[in-house]
C-alpha cells in the first residue's frame, strides 16, 4: 500500500510492535470503492498536531478509509481475550486496524485505530466492515462523554465507504477513526496470562506500566505490580462512579471492553438513562440484564479481578501470597467507587463539605427518583435551575420535604448561593445525548443528511452550560414512544 505524499501533521510510531509478536498481526486495512468524509472533528485534529484542512482534502482523507497509509505508519491488529458474558473467549481486533501511535504536540502517545477497516487474522468469520450508524454512534456518544469530562476514547473522523455491508438489510459501510490513550484491555492481560509465558506477560505488564503507569517505575520491582493493579482499580472505580452519576449505561462491560487506561471504550450498545432505575437495560443482548445501570460497579469489579487472576504470576512468585495481595487490592474497590460516587453526588447537590446524614440525604432523594420514575438527568437539571415544573415527583409531599432538608443542609455550610449555584452547573449536565435525538440523527445520517447530526454534536460539546439553546435538548421523547433498545455495533 502506497504511502502519501502530504503529511498533514501526522508522526506515528508503533510502539505496540516492540511487544513479543504473539501480541499482534501486521495487517493492511482492505481498501474501500469510494471513500466520502462524513465527519472530521476539527478540535481533535488539532490536539494530535495534525491539519484538519489538509485532512479533508481527498488524498489525506484516503489514509481514513484504510486505502492509503499516513507516513510512519505500521497496522496491526491486536490479539486479545476477553469474558463476553462472563464466558471466557479468544478474540482480537476482527474490524479494527491499529495505524500507529501518534505523538501529540505536547508529547503524548495516542493510539490511531481505523474501525470496519476490513478482516484480520482475528475476524472469525466477520466481514471486518462496519455500519454508518453504529460508526456516528460511536462518534457523537464518545464526544459526548469527552465533553462531560469523562476519560473516553475519541472519534477523529467517520468515512463512508461506498460500499453497502449487510446486516438484516443492505445498509453503507463506514470506518470511523478512532483514537485512544491506549487500546490495552483487560482482556489482553487475560490473553497473556492464558496463551503467554511469564516473559511476555510481563512485557506487556511493563509496556502498560510504561505508558500509564510511568511513576510506578521509581517503585521496587517487586511490589510494581501489585501496585499497578491498584492504579487500574483506582482509574476504573473512578471512571464508573463518573458514569453512574450521568446515566451512562455501557451495555457490553465485557473484560475486553475494559481499559488498562482507565479511558471508556467500546460505544456499541451504550445509552443514557432517561427514567431512572437502576434496573435499566438498553441492549438487545443483554436479556439477564448483567450490564444494567445498577450492576456496572459489580461488574467492573469483577472485570478487575479478572486482571488480577492474569497478573498474579507478576504479584508474587509465591502464588498463595499473590492471591491474597490481589484479593485484598480487589476488595478496595468498593470503597474507592463509594467516596468518588459519593463526593460527585454531593457536588450535583450543591453540598461542598461533609456531614454524617449526607448519604441518607442522596439515598432517599433516589428512592424517590426510583418510586416516581422520574428522569435522571432533569431531575438533577430542575434541582439547579431551581425550577420544579413538568415534572409528577415535583408535586409529592416526600419530595417537598426532602427539599426542606436538603435546602437546610445547604444553608448549613457557610456558602453562598451563587457558589452552590456554580457547583451544581458544574456537575450536573444541562444536556445529554437523548436517546430519541441520537437515533434522529443516525436516521437522517443514512439518507446522507448530516445537518442533525452536526448540530447534536455541537450542543454536546458544552453540555454544563445552562443557555436557553439547550432547553430543547433537554426535554424527553414523546411519552408514546416505544421501550428504547440498542444493538452492537457489528
Ligand atoms: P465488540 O462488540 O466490538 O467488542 O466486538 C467483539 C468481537 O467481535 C471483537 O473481536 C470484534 O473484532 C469482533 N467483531 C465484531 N464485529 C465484527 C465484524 N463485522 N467483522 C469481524 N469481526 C467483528
Ligand atoms: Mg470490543
Amino acid at each position: 500500500m502506497q504511502n502519501i505524499e502530504k503529511n498533514s501533521g501526522w508522526r506515528l510510531i508503533n510502539t505496540y510492535k516492540e511487544l513479543p509478536s504473539m501480541f499482534y498481526s501486521s495487517i493492511a486495512p482492505t481498501p474501500v470503492a469510494s471513500p466520502h468524509l462524513v465527519v472530521l472533528n476539527h478540535p481533535l485534529a488539532k490536539d494530535l498536531g495534525l491539519e484538519a484542512k489538509e485532512l479533508e482534502q481527498q488524498d489525506a482523507l484516503e489514509i481514513f478509509a484504510g486505502n492509503k497509509l499516513p507516513v510512519g505508519a505500521s497496522p496491526i491488529a491486536q490479539a486479545y481475550a476477553g469474558h463476553q458474558f462472563g464466558h471466557f473467549t479468544m478474540l482480537g481486533d476482527g474490524r479494527a486496524i491499529l495505524l500507529g501511535e501518534q505523538i501529540t504536540p505536547t508529547g503524548k502517545l495516542m493510539d490511531i485505530q481505523l474501525k470496519g477497516s476490513g478482516p484480520t487474522p482475528y475476524s472469525r468469520g466477520g466481514d471486518g466492515r462496519a455500519a454508518i450508524g453504529p460508526m456516528l454512534r460511536e462518534y457523537i456518544i464518545s464526544e459526548a462523554m469527552f465533553a462531560l469530562g469523562i476519560p473516553t476514547t475519541r472519534s477523529l473522523a467517520v468515512i463512508t465507504t461506498g460500499e453497502d455491508i449487510y446486516r438484516e438489510s443492505s445498509l453503507p459501510g463506514a470506518v470511523l477513526a478512532r483514537v485512544a490513550a491506549s487500546h490495552l484491555r483487560v482482556g489482553t492481560f487475560q490473553y497473556a496470562a492464558r496463551w503467554g509465558n511469564t516473559d511476555e506477560l510481563k512485557a506487556l505488564a511493563d509496556y502498560a506500566i510504561n505508558r500509564h503507569y510511568s511513576e510506578l517505575l521509581k517503585i521496587k520491582a517487586e511490589n510494581r505490580y501489585l501496585s499497578f493493579l491498584i492504579e487500574v482499580i483506582k482509574n476504573q472505580a473512578r471512571l464508573v462512579a463518573q458514569w453512574q452519576l450521568v446515566g451512562f449505561i455501557h451495555g457490553v462491560m465485557n473484560t475486553d471492553n475494559m481499559t488498562i487506561s482507565g479511558e471508556t471504550i467500546d460505544y456499541g450498545p451504550c445509552a443514557f438513562m432517561d427514567t431512572y432505575d437502576t434496573s435499566t437495560v438498553f441492549s438487545s443482548i443483554d436479556r439477564q440484564g448483567r450490564y444494567a445501570y445498577g450492576n456496572q460497579p459489580g461488574i467492573a469489579q469483577w472485570n478487575l479481578a479478572r486482571l488480577a487472576d492474569a497478573l498474579l504470576p507478576l504479584i508474587d512468585k509465591q502464588q498463595e501470597k499473590a492471591i491474597s495481595l490481589a484479593e485484598e487490592a480487589i476488595a478496595g474497590f468498593e470503597p474507592l467507587f463509594n467516596s468518588y460516587w459519593t463526593e460527585g453526588m454531593k457536588a450535583k447537590l450543591g453540598i461542598f463539605n461533609s456531614e454524617a446524614q449526607d448519604e441518607a440525604l442522596i439515598g432517599e432523594l433516589l428512592k424517590l427518583m426510583q418510586e416516581s420514575r422520574a428522569d435522571y438527568t432533569n431531575t438533577f437539571r430542575a434541582l439547579t435551575l431551581d425550577k420544579y415544573e413538568d415534572m409528577e415527583m415535583f408535586k409529592a409531599t416526600d419530595f417537598i420535604e426532602w427539599r426542606e432538608r436538603w435546602q437546610k443542609r445547604l444553608e448549613r455550610q457557610g456558602k453562598t448561593k451563587a457558589d452552590i449555584g456554580k457547583l451544581m452547573m458544574k456537575s450536573n449536565p444541562s444536556v445529554i445525548p437523548r436517546n430519541h435525538r441520537v437515533e434522529a440523527a443516525l436516521e437522517a445520517a443514512t439518507r446522507q443528511d448530516y445537518s442533525a447530526m452536526a448540530e447534536l454534536v455541537s450542543i454536546l460539546r458544552n453540555p454544563y452550560e445552562y443557555t436557553p439553546e439547550k432547553e430543547a435538548y433537554a426535554s424527553l421523547p414523546p411519552a408514546n414512544s416505544c421501550k428504547y433498545q440498542t444493538f452492537c455495533g457489528t
